[in-house]
């Protein structure tokens, strides 16, 4: 599946927020967010003062988009289906993106970054409800039970995630089991619930594309 092969930090520089692409790396004094401040490509003063309405839902969009390791035709695509669902379109975005697989393999703490998580679905170390699913995009159900196949439970990045940042972490839509490497996906979070989140305008991608 196509996926964004450039750059990751520039990302976070661009958006000029922390993206989480990195895992362990974002969360300690070598983020580079910590040490260039710049937006890559532009003179930051221009850019501020020339911003739209237009480029403010753009960017918004684009963050929403690198945030959960999305390209644009998929991003839409979800888009698409929360209009198509009953309640609110933001809200609804916000829960199909927190239900894709693997952003679940991540809240679990099965890996450090959706990309690792990506990877660890990709490569087909998760069972979802007792069957191997290698499509990042799968949407989890309340109640799904995910786990790390049985001979995969002993890969060092895995153990280091749950060692590293399962106790202080998990989200309270998960319940994680460190021990047997097993979590469920108690429920669809609440938008409120999404609070590392909170900052993100998911209605200005409405916004956008309603135009
Ligand atoms: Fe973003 Fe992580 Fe790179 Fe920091 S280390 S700039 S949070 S991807």
């Amino acid at each position: 599946m196509a996926r964004y092969t450039g750059p990751v930090c520039r990302l976070c520089r661009s958006e000029q927020k922390k993206i989480f692409l990195k895992g362990m790396r974002c969360r300690s004094d070598k983020c580079a967010l910590n040490q260039r401040h710049s937006v890559p490509g532009k003179d930051s003063k221009t850019h501020a003062k020339k911003r739209t309405e237009y480029d403010i839902q753009l960017r918004e969009k684009q963050k929403i988009k690198h945030i959960y390791n999305m390209l644009e035709k998929q991003f839409r695509l979800f888009y698409e289906r929360a209009r198509h669902m009953s309640g609110v379109t933001g809200d609804n975005l916000v829960t199909l993106l927190e239900s894709r697989l693997d952003n679940v393999v991540y809240r679990m703490c099965f890996a450090p970054s959706r990309a690792a998580g990506r990877q660890l679905v990709s490569h087909g170390h998760i069972l979802v409800n007792g069957k191997q699913v290698n499509i990042s995009s799968y949407l989890v159900k309340p109640g799904d039970v995910l786990e790390i196949r049985e001979c995969s439970k002993k890969i060092k990045n895995i153990i280091d995630s749950l060692d590293e940042i399962s106790k202080s972490n998990v989200v309270s839509w998960i319940q994680l089991d460190t021990g047997t490497q097993r979590g469920v996906f108690v429920s669809n979070p609440r938008r409120e619930e999404v609070s590392d989140l909170i900052d993100i305008k998911e209605q200005l991608v409405v916004e956008l594309y309603s135009k």
